[in-house]
């Protein structure tokens, strides 16, 4: 029979503490990191639901319930693209300098000059995005926004962004590869559309079937434009941002 001497009581005892001490340890451990990584995925959902830069334009229809629309819709978008295009103001309404000079409200512009309604140079028009009541009414608004933020991103991140190894800036590379489609539209229309289309479906995971683009239709996006694409929006926004 096993022979309980004190010093056995002694050491049970001792080891039975520590390996309750260090259960007691592991276990607390677990419960902090949980409530950090809650933690840190609810900032990340704060920090998506931190509001672009909204104002409002000139309308032909005005209702503010368009810009509250314009306004979760960017408020809803990845913290990545966000941050992208904190130098981006949105505005819902027509574009003064098109509205005079076209005579109509356009659905969506960018305007990264800053074109006052009489053609002279308008510091707050600078860096705008625009779309119009008539484009929420309609239903296209967040493809029209998305669209028209992606001539910014075009023009103000991937222009900038080199394609390592190349020389050359995703912009160039993406226009080049998406002149080759052979499409009758200015390639960079064509991008601004293609480049909806891939936010459309890897960041927002929406049928892009049913998106409204009016210069290419989602068939016509071959596997290595998608591919430029995902590298350019990987390496230039997602990384960076
Ligand atoms: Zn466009």
């Amino acid at each position: 029979m096993f022979k309980l001497s004190r010093s056995t009581v002694f050491l049970t005892t001792l080891f039975t503490s520590i390996l309750l001490a260090t259960i007691i340890v592991i276990l607390l451990f677990a419960t902090v990191s949980e409530s950090l990584t809650s933690k840190a995925q609810y900032s990340k959902r704060a920090a998506r639901s931190a509001p672009i830069a909204l104002l409002t334009g000139p309308q032909s229809n005005q209702e503010d319930v368009y810009t509250q629309a314009l306004n979760e819709a960017a408020a809803d978008f990845p913290h990545a693209l966000q941050v992208a295009l904190t130098g981006i103001k949105i505005v819902n309404g027509c574009h003064p300098y098109l509205l005079k000079t076209n005579n109509s409200c356009v659905w969506g512009a960018y305007d990264s000059y800053g074109w006052a309604a009489d053609g002279s140079h308008d510091q707050q028009l600078q860096d705008t995005v625009w779309v119009s009541s008539e484009a929420i009414a309609s239903g296209a608004g967040i493809d029209v926004l998305l669209h028209e933020l992606s001539h910014a991103l075009v023009d103000q991140v991937l222009a900038n962004c080199e394609a390592l190894p190349t020389s050359n800036s995703y912009k160039q590379l993406l226009v080049d590869a998406v002149s080759d489609l052979g499409i009758d539209e200015s390639a960079t229309e064509v991008l601004a559309d293609l480049l909806a289309l891939y936010f459309g479906k890897y960041f927002f995971d929406w049928d892009i079937s049913t998106m409204h683009t009016s210069y290419v239709d989602v068939e016509e996006i071959p596997y290595r434009v998608n591919a430029l694409m995902g590298a350019a929006v990987h390496r230039c926004i997602t990384l960076v941002f």
